[in-house]
């Protein structure tokens, strides 16, 4: 795939600070060696390249397609923001899209609702051109405009930071998975758990939903099937989709033992099983996240018989999260590059505010 490229020259009194804290602040990502006064990011969605001459910083970004360009310039931007304190003189020229409407949004119209099980709803969505969110992660942000107003969606800018809706007209925005996409067909289903709390937008809005609601999302990103032989999935079940997903899109060569948290034999999914075995942990009428029913799994489990190229996968809520990272990383010293532990949700925090520690 040709490499699409964006640049932008930044004139700033600060810019030699800028630069010193860009690559101080991301030194993982530093590509070495570096040349005096440039510098090369390579990151998860393209690469980023620096050269500063006095107080004029040039920054150019390369990716595969627009919507991780998008991305990138989206980073450069927030990055900017915070060492310079706004983006000004930001402006992209070069590949990528001029229009206001970020390449990464699209709106999504329900098609059906279905009560898959007691605590899972699906909504079948439409939309135009979803291909490039069949690839690149599971995880798309919904964009639930605010109940009886016409939407409003956020727009990109020229620096190409996204500018959200405010006041009466802001969205309500959470992470959920793709389930299951027919790009041919423009459909796709997300799987929403339906959970307790006073005020739970998007459980709600799932559980409310009628054919024809619309609703927006942004990306695609986050995880795809881990790349080994041998991987080991735990999750509850706002992981459930994405666990379908990795097993639905694991190579037959390779193998899944999959845990999985849900209430009871109720919330019971069929999945892909082929080159998987799969075990159901019950909750039993207990709340969700207060179980550890997860890492007392992982606890029973003798690192030493795991296989050495094992892959550790979690998605769960935030203290089971913090408590598998624990046995993940210091008690069984799987290296980084082997394991993913993902905080999903996080109890009595909304959407976003779940993951703010979770870094
Ligand atoms: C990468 C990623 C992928 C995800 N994919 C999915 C998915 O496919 N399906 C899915 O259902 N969820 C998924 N989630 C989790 C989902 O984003 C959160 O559960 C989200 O908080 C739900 O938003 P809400 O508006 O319903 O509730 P919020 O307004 O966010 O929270 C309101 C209250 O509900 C509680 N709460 C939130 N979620 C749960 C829960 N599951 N059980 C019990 N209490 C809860 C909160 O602690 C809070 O007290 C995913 C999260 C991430 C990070």
């Amino acid at each position: 795939m040709n490499e699409l490229i964006a640049e932008t020259l930044i004139e700033h009194d600060d810019a030699a600070t800028a630069a010193t804290r860009m690559h101080q602040d991301h030194e993982e990502f530093l590509v070495s060696p570096a040349e005096e006064n440039t510098w090369q990011f390579r990151l998860h969605y393209g690469s980023i390249s620096m050269e500063l001459r006095d107080r004029r910083l040039k920054i150019r970004v390369f990716a595969a397609d627009e919507t991780c360009l998008s991305y990138m310039k989206m980073d450069v931007a927030h990055h900017m923001q915070e060492y310079l304190g706004s983006t000004e003189g930001i402006s992209w020229s070069g590949d990528g899209n001029t229009s206001t409407v970020p390449v990464f949004f699209r709106e999504i119209t329900v098609v059906s609702s279905e009560r898959i099980t007691p605590h899972m709803q699906r909504l079948r969505f439409s939309a135009e051109n979803i291909a490039r969110f069949a690839v690149g992660g599971f995880h798309v942000r919904i964009l639930i405009p605010p109940q009886g107003r016409t939407p409003v969606w956020p727009t990109v800018s020229g620096d190409g930071l996204l500018n959200w809706p405010q006041g009466e007209d802001a969205l309500t925005v959470r992470i959920y998975t793709i389930r299951s996409i027919d790009v041919e067909r423009g459909l796709f289903d997300i799987d929403f758990v339906l959970h307790p709390g006073l005020e739970t937008p998007a459980a709600l809005f799932a559980q409310t939903a009628q054919s024809g609601d619309v609703i927006g999302m942004i990306g695609p990103g986050g995880e795809n099937v881990p790349e080994a032989a041998n991987v080991m999935l735990f999750g509850d079940d706002t992981a459930l989709p994405a666990i379908s997903r990795m097993l639905d899109n694991l190579p037959e060569d390779r193998r899944a033992e999959v845990y999985i948290e849900v209430n009871g034999p109720e919330d019971v999914q069929a999945l892909p099983a082929k080159n998987a075995s799969l075990r159901w942990l019950f909750r039993a009428g207990r709340p969700a996240g207060t179980t550890g029913l997860l890492s007392e799994t992982l606890r029973k489990i003798d690192p030493s018989t795991l296989p050495e190229d094992i892959y550790v996968w979690a998605g769960c809520e935030f203290s089971d999260f913090k408590e598998i990272r624990k046995i993940v990383r210091k008690e069984w010293g799987i290296p980084k590059e082997r394991q993913l532990v993902v905080a999903y949700w996080r109890r009595g925090a909304e959407g976003d505010e779940a993951r703010k520690e979770a870094a």
